[in-house]
């Protein structure tokens, strides 16, 4: 009997080729021509998506695994008006984005890339000591966002405050205070650190008022989605010294970052690289296969986007 068809947008890595091979036949996202029956799933990821001509093209597609806990890429409403399963990957990336978002708000406050630079450019011998930078012991600490990611970052934060509080549009069982409003959660705490999906419901959340309120002393750290920073705002902010610091894994126009940014000795960017390392890329590519698999045993997925219907 000839395998089902899979469509693999984006990357995959060897180990999830070896496995959607097994059960599929695989066509890669540039191979695709024209419409095609045979194909019933698609492998992508949260920033590709599965674009509306590619949907089209595929009258016979039953399930989407997404290589990602963000799948804002995906629309879904389309994918529930078709009844097409659609799957994620959470949890499995919790920690290491958790830690992500910890090591921006150190690196930044201690300022671990200019120091790096000192040392490496003679100044330690030619100028002496560094100067001083910022302790974030016992720092008030704001969340905009406490789910699976943000519970974890809250969590790790402990150890060095307890001065930890979140928002969200409903409070959650968390032993943290609850804001239910954003700026006035940023006008109290030190550090603002933005774990929320993207999308339309939080485009552009952190804005210019939000940035003031944070103010010259505050830092921004977003590694939840460009999208939810107005990114014109806060790099004005930054310029105008109304924002203190930022540490940035994700933009707007990624891979395209601000030209601005790259001056600000301020300010710590990563190339979205929050769950990028081996062992949760491994696990994340393991879960993205394991929905796959469940599809063609149960007509289930393990791990299912909450929208889903079906
Ligand atoms: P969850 O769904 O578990 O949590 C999302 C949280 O955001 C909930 O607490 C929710 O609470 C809150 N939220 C949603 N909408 C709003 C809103 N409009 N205003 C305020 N709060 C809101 O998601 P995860 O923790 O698993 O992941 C969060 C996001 O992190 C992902 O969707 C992804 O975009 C991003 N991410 C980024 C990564 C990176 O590489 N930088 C890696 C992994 C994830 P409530 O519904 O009550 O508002």
């Amino acid at each position: 009997m000839s395998k089902p068809g899979l469509l693999l947008i984006g990357g995959a890595t060897e180990r999830m080729m070896e496995r959607f091979e097994a059960e599929f036949t695989v066509t890669r996202k540039d191979d695709l021509n024209g419409t095609n029956d045979a194909i019933i799933a698609v492998a992508t990821n949260g920033h590709d998506g599965v674009p509306a001509p590619i949907m089209a093209a595929l009258p016979n597609l039953k399930v989407v695994s997404c290589y990602g806990v963000g799948y804002d890429a995906i629309d879904t409403a389309a994918c529930n008006a078709r009844g097409i399963l659609v799957s994620h990957t959470p949890n499995v990336l919790n920690d290491d984005v958790a830690n992500t978002a910890i090591l921006l708000m150190l690196g930044v406050s201690r300022s671990v890339v200019r120091d790096d630079a000192y040392v490496r450019a003679g100044n330690w011998v030619a100028k002496g000591n560094a100067p001083l930078t910022n302790s974030v012991e016992n720092a008030k600490v704001g969340i905009l966002g406490m789910g699976r990611i943000g519970e974890r970052i809250a969590e790790k934060l402990t150890v060095f405050t307890p001065h930890i509080q979140y928002h969200t549009r409903c409070p959650k069982d968390v032993p943290y205070s609850y804001s239910d409003d954003l700026m006035a959660m940023a006008a109290d705490v030190d550090i603002l650190i933005a774990i929320v999906p993207g999308g339309p419901a939080t485009d552009k959340l952190i804005n210019d008022d939000v940035l003031n309120a944070l103010g010259p002393n505050g830092m921004l750290i977003n590694v939840a989605r460009g999208s939810v920073v107005d990114e014109a705002a806060m790099v004005k902010a930054l310029q105008d010294g109304r924002l203190g610091y930022a540490g940035l894994d994700v933009f707007e126009a990624e891979p395209k970052v601000p030209e601005a940014l790259f001056e600000m000795e301020n300010v710590l960017l990563l190339p979205h690289v929050a769950s990028a390392t081996h062992e949760t890329r491994r696990a994340m590519g393991d879960l993205v296969t394991d929905n796959l698999s469940e599809y063609l045993k149960s007509g289930q997925v393990l791990t299912p986007i909450p929208e889903c219907q079906t």
